[in-house]
């Protein structure tokens, strides 16, 4: 049997055999690193009982797969650091950060094309994918987010700015309403 081709991913730089599989239209990923992204999300669904960390997953790997310059995908790089911004930078729980994005989405947030460096941070899905056991896939969870957030540098000071408008929307919010 032939050795299968392989390609590298378009977003996180992953070279992969390849799978014939499905992508996200409008997330970058090549199908073979789409198709481990999903045996993460089912871990996250399945044995470890969706922890808190699950957020940082899909976050990170929205941004780390920019996809080309449409609305669609520029919106989403932009959410995505929105949370990860709330989260990370100010700690904020991850409901209260998620309901702040999703006023972003509903809001029309207009979000320009960032020119992604490519390969996006340090961390893939399959460092991710690797983890041995619950601690470890958390930790990497974590990790992975923090690397893209710093990846994405260039971008902090646009996406504080949201933040900011965002958290001046909801004055009455007081913390542990929403952890
Ligand atoms: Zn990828």
């Amino acid at each position: 049997m032939p050795a299968p081709s392989r390609s590298v991913c378009p977003g996180c730089g992953l070279e992969l055999d390849d799978v014939d599989g499905p992508t996200h239209d409008y997330i970058g990923a090549s199908p073979a690193c789409w198709k481990l992204y999903g045996q993460v999300l089912a871990r996250d669904y399945g044995e470890y009982g969706m922890p808190e960390e699950h957020k940082f997953v899909v976050d990170a790997y929205a941004i780390q797969h920019p996809g080309e310059n449409e609305p669609r995908a520029r919106q989403s790089v932009g959410v995505h650091l929105i949370r990860l911004c709330l989260m990370l930078e100010r700690n904020k729980p991850q409901r209260y950060a998620t309901a702040l994005m999703t006023r972003a989405t509903h809001g029309g947030l207009h979000v320009p094309w960032f020119d992604p460096v490519t390969p996006l941070g340090n961390i893939t899905v399959a460092d991710v994918l690797a983890a041995k056991d619950k601690a470890a896939h958390i930790a990497a969870s974590r990790a992975w987010a923090e690397d893209q957030w710093a990846a994405w540098s260039g971008q902090h000071e646009i996406v504080r700015r949201w933040c900011d408008a965002l958290e001046a929307q909801l004055p009455d919010y007081t913390p542990g309403e929403d952890s």
